[in-house]
């Protein structure tokens, strides 16, 4: 299939040429020690690449949110060295100060961490002499930062326009398994989508009614929309100010063809904290002292069934307050039903945001699922249907 985007395949001969890569290392960093090195490991394949073909690497990348003052604390010198134990290859830092004549002594094959981008606060403002500072230093762009992409800044938007540009391996990935999912998707389309708070995902579920066969509401979200329908939820977290916004929902996936699936049965606790007294019960019988706090097994038996019927899956938003004992079970349990139906074969799936990544984790079947996204912000844009800055420079 071809792309829309130009991607590592097209780029050519790169022997020599300074390759300037946009790359997310925003790693938690605590007392000098990288904590969680998942988007160091993200950069490997890209990276390795380009520097096996011979190009002189200027990895691009932004650091916390100095907000154009530089500070040690944010300096990206302090990544350099486990950036390059996970690279498995030296990476040499170069400062803001002095950078043209440190960039012009790298060979090709040499890696180099520039300072951090956000110390011009341009970065953020996508300032035209940011990017032209940036587009200098290379003779072409590459941008493999999908977790950045929902920001037009001048390292994610700018410097796409101002160079040849390209998707890095780690970007491409996550377009193509983002396209497979809602782009151009088998059908049926389930989209679950848990969570907290529907206030945060109005703009999501909005869009998914008008794109996915079957709708599964779970979290604390399902509250509001089980309100919406009459039911008392009790003491349940519930944003009874948007019960109004809930029923437009439902009316519009009732015009648009889409099955909503809202729990009907729930586990249920006068406490929330780990292995209080619950009860399973039917979504009408909740007391006015009681919380749901995650969907009962008949509608997570049931919503397994959805799927085996589905060729496609999107989720967003774990089906319960997974994180205390024992409310992780319908996500659980849920999560398992598609990572067997994806190891079969049957269905792509595709999920994403910072919790659930997590909890597919605790699941233990993240690596299971056709594609897991760990880009927060931007991938609850892009299923909100928006363009993506960055990605949109690409595909232009
Ligand atoms: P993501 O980060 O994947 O986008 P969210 O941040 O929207 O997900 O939601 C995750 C949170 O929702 C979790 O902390 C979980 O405990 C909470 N949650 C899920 N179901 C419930 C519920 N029934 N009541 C209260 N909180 C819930
Ligand atoms: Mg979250």
């Amino acid at each position: 299939m071809s792309k829309p985007f130009k991607t590592l395949d097209d780029i050519g001969d790169i022997h020599g040429r300074r390759v300037l890569v946009r790359e997310d290392l925003n790693v938690p960093l605590k007392d000098g020690i990288v904590t969680d090195d998942t988007r160091f490991r993200a950069t490997v394949e890209t990276v390795t690449e380009l520097a096996d073909k011979g190009a002189i690497v200027l990895v691009l990348a932004h650091f916390g949110r100095p907000k154009g003052v530089p500070s040690a604390a944010l300096s990206l010198s302090q990544l350099a060295a486990p950036y390059a134990a996970v690279l498995g290859r030296p990476v040499r830092y170069i400062d803001w100060e002095g950078a043209d004549d440190a960039v012009a002594t790298l060979q090709p094959g040499e890696v180099a961490v520039l300072e951090n981008t956000r110390f011009f606060g341009g970065e953020e403002k996508n300032d035209p002499a940011v990017v032209a500072r940036f587009a200098a230093f290379g003779d072409l762009y590459v941008n493999d930062a999908f977790s950045a992409a929902h920001r037009a800044h001048a390292s994610t938007e700018g410097l796409a326009r101002a160079l040849p540009a390209y998707a890095g391996r780690a970007m491409e990935a996550e377009l193509v398994a983002l396209e497979k999912a809602l782009g151009a998707p088998e059908h049926p389309v389930a989209a679950v989508v848990g969570g907290a708070k529907v206030s945060t995902k109005l703009d999501v579920l909005k869009h998914l009614v008008g794109k996915v066969d079957h709708l599964i509401i779970g979290g604390g979200m399902a509250n509001t929309f089980l309100a919406a329908r009459g039911v008392d939820v009790g003491k349940s977290l519930c944003e009874h100010d948007l019960t109004g916004t809930a029923e437009e929902i439902l009316d519009a996936a009732d015009a648009a063809g889409c099955t909503v699936h809202l729990p009907y049965d729930v586990v249920v606790a006068k406490e929330f904290r780990a292995d209080p007294p619950t009860r399973t019960v039917n979504v009408h019988e909740v007391a006015a002292d009681e919380m749901i706090l995650d969907v009962g097994p008949a509608a997570t038996e049931a919503l397994g069934d959805v799927l085996k019927n589905c060729r496609t899956l999107v989720w967003n938003g774990p089906m319960g307050a997974f994180e205390t004992s024992p409310f992780d079970a319908a996500t659980v349990a849920l999560a398992k039903t598609a990572a067997a139906l994806t190891t079969d074969g049957s269905l792509v799936s595709v999920a994403g945001g910072g919790d659930t990544v997590a909890a597919l984790n605790h699941a233990g079947v993240a690596g299971d699922f056709t594609f897991v996204s760990t880009a927060g912000g931007a991938f609850l844009e892009w299923m909100e249907g928006r363009d993506l800055p960055g990605v949109a420079a690409l595909t232009r």
